[in-house]
């Protein structure tokens, strides 16, 4: 008699609870893909003698729990929440700015329905999409116009391809830098067909360099806000104000890259470092401004561009510009995000905002909390310890702002594989290493998501 014979028929597979539970979830036509394969892995593994299987209950049982983990692991979305503890608030591995509670629910009301997206209600015919978020922008940083699209990469090559293909641009040695993910900006100016005119010297650029630089096929002058990096010691970089005096004294327009879209100055609101705001650039006589949704300004990811209406419009009436566009639920989110701020709630409202401003007290309520449920339920170890946190994400480099952190340890554990477990417990933790350390940064630990964390703590 064939040992084949205690296999199961796809039929009658299909006639249990758990198969038909997953045909639910998954569709006939998956399932019976997965039945196929594990009947067939199962009879390779009966003709090689090594399975003790020998009634046809076990076998199908056994063709059930494996076609249940494979198609739940290799079907569960790839896209994970995770718990960031690394006290990199903007962090860019960890998909940056999360968002206010008034953004989430914008997005799901329009994504649930039809909306004007593109219809002019008052005349009831095609709209424009550029108007949506422009009024607010506009008010919130004096600009005349704005426009938004996907990122602030693409606002950069729009910007440039717009208004400076086939034209120099002029940029000072010491701003052709790298913002991470090899986008460089000597790359994005050939992408547009600028051509790049640089000017002054790595460490030291003055006026009188960009003045000089200037000719009939001049298009623009370009600043890159120092985001990511810090040049030190014997360095020279001329105002603002005095660049663009020289646009404007030559008729030539002057864009700055912001990349982190900070709206406070140093001080305010109990803002901790000091970050050029976008008021103050277009304040200085910037012609126009880029930056992105997700950095400081603590929204979606999109790319800002405020300034003088002139040149936003014939930004946003490029062809280029359909290819870079931003969908519904951007706006619906980078409005509600532009009103918190607005309407001075930001502090309160905006995770970054919020992560940014929580005093050490408060942190260290909460991290006491946790020591001591930690603690009492498990072997953990626990201690308190202050550190720096950072704002990342390309925004105010060199900034630290004071933090609690949670250092964890497990005897018989090394700090990497504290950290291995760490990421791979429900929800991820992802905290960080410091001289053979373990640490977990609460600032970037929402406090709803405290008794997550502890109980991943517990279990470990
Ligand atoms: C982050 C950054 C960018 C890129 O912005 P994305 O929104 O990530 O596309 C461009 N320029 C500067 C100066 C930045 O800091």
């Amino acid at each position: 008699m064939s040992k084949f014979r205690i296999i199961p028929s796809i039929e009658q597979l299909l006639q249990r609870d758990t198969i038909i539970k997953l045909e639910t979830n998954y569709g006939h036509r998956t399932v019976m893909e997965a039945l196929r394969q594990e009947t067939e892995a199962l009879r390779s593994k009966l003709s090689d003698e090594s399975t003790n299987l020998i009634e046809s209950e076990a076998a199908a049982r056994t063709i059930e729990r494996n076609v249940e983990s494979d198609l739940e692991r290799s079907l569960a979305p790839s896209l994970q929440s995770v718990i960031n503890a690394t006290g990199v608030i903007v962090h860019t591995n960890l998909g940056r700015a999360p968002l206010a509670n008034s953004a989430i629910k914008r997005i799901a009301t329009v994504a649930a329905g039809y909306c004007n997206l593109e219809y002019n209600l008052a005349s009831g015919s095609r709209g424009n999409r550029t108007i949506h978020a422009s009024e607010l922008l506009t008010r919130l940083t004096g600009a005349e116009a704005a426009a938004v699209v996907n990122n602030n990469a693409a606002a950069l090559l729009l910007i440039l391809t717009a208004i400076a293909s086939g034209r120099e641009v002029i940029i000072s040695r010491g701003e052709l830098v790298e913002i991470g993910g090899g986008f460089r900006i000597p790359d994005v100016m050939r992408q547009s067909g600028a051509l790049l005119r640089e000017v002054g010297t790595t460490n030291r650029t003055r006026p009188e360099d960009y003045a000089a630089a200037i000719n009939d096929n001049t298009a623009l002058i370009l600043r890159i806000h120092p985001s990511n990096f810090r040049i030190e010691g014997f360095t020279e970089r001329p105002s603002l104000r005095s660049i663009s005096k020289i646009g404007h004294d030559f008729g030539i327009p002057v864009v700055e890259d912001l990349g982190g879209g900070n709206l406070y100055e140093a001080d305010s609101h109990g803002t901790p470092f000091t970050e050029p705001t976008v008021q103050q650039s277009l304040e200085a006589g910037v012609t126009i401004c880029c930056f992105s949704g997700d950095k400081l300004l603590g929204g979606p990811q999109a790319g800002l561009i405020v300034g003088r209406e002139i040149f936003v419009r014939s930004i946003s009436n490029h062809p280029l510009m359909r290819a870079v566009r931003a969908d519904k639920l951007t706006y619906a989110a980078l409005e509600a995000t532009l009103l918190e701020h607005l309407s001075e709630r930001a502090d309160e409202t905006i995770p970054v905002n919020r992560m940014i401003r929580t005093s050490i007290e408060q942190l260290r309520a909460r991290a006491k909390e946790i020591v001591s449920s930690v603690t009492e339920l498990s072997k953990v170890e626990v201690q308190l310890t202050d550190g720096p946190a950072t704002i990342g994400g390309g925004a105010a480099p060199g900034t630290t702002i004071h933090s609690c952190l949670l250092h964890i340890s497990l005897s018989g554990l090394t700090a990497t594989e504290l950290e291995k477990r760490l990421r791979e417990s429900n929800p991820p933790v992802i905290g960080r290493i410091d001289h053979e350390r373990l640490l977990l940064d609460l600032r970037t630990v929402s406090p709803d998501q405290d008794q997550a964390l502890t109980r991943v703590l517990v279990n470990l």
